[in-house]
């Protein structure tokens, strides 16, 4: 039996925890290397990504999760967590002593934050994963704006309004897989799931 992880740093990893063990999987928090070290796949919640970029390098985690995401474990990254695992950022925030933020990377795309506005503009939407029609949740979401010949797009945003239409919110290259909208917060098993069966091989 696989053992989850999800990074416990920022953000609502309690929701992502919750979701997993619903499904009937053990998953634990990960805040320190050894965390890390004990599990077979990991969840990268939704938050701030700087923050979350900060406090891993701060834990010094970062380097181990790029790793541990280079040898092939699973991951799945929900809004933030999607931003961590993908290889470029159109917009990355800058501290006030200049550094750049970091992502883990892992996915061969280029993901632009907070593309469909300001907190205030959070929305819903009925959105088409893997053939499963399901209720979306996005928060300051990002969206990847370019990705690469080994990445599968699952989702774009359905509908009449030009300015969304299209716009790239699921993907999967091989082990990874990442969301810009929150499935632990609207409810929705399907994504949880298809993690899953990622982790277990049968997807
Ligand atoms: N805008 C946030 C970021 O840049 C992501 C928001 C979220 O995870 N709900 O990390």
């Amino acid at each position: 039996m696989p053992l989850f992880g999800v990074l416990a740093l920022q953000g609502d990893f309690r929701e992502h925890l919750a979701s997993l063990t619903e499904l009937g999987e053990v998953a634990v928090p990960v805040r320190t290397v050894e965390d890390l070290g004990r599990i077979d796949a990991l969840v990268i919640p939704g938050g701030e990504s700087s923050v979350i970029d900060r406090l891993s390098r701060i834990y010094g985690l970062a380097d181990p999760i790029r790793q541990r995401i280079a040898d092939g474990m699973p991951a799945y990254g929900s809004c933030a967590g999607m931003i961590m695992l993908a290889d470029r950022l159109e917009n990355p925030a800058v501290a006030s002593n200049s550094a750049v933020q970091e992502t883990f990377g892992g996915i061969d795309m280029t993901v632009r934050r907070n593309a469909f506005g300001r907190q205030v503009d959070s929305f819903e939407n009925r959105l088409d994963f893997n053939g499963v029609n399901l209720e979306a949740v996005f928060i300051r979401a990002p969206e990847a704006v370019q990705v690469g010949p080994d990445v599968e797009v699952i989702s774009t945003v359905p509908g009449a309004d030009p300015s969304s239409r299209g716009r790239i919110v699921a993907v999967r290259q091989g082990n990874l897989l990442a969301t810009s909208f929150h499935p632990e917060v609207s409810g929705s098993a399907a994504i949880h799931e298809f993690f899953i069966k990622i982790t277990r091989g049968d997807a």
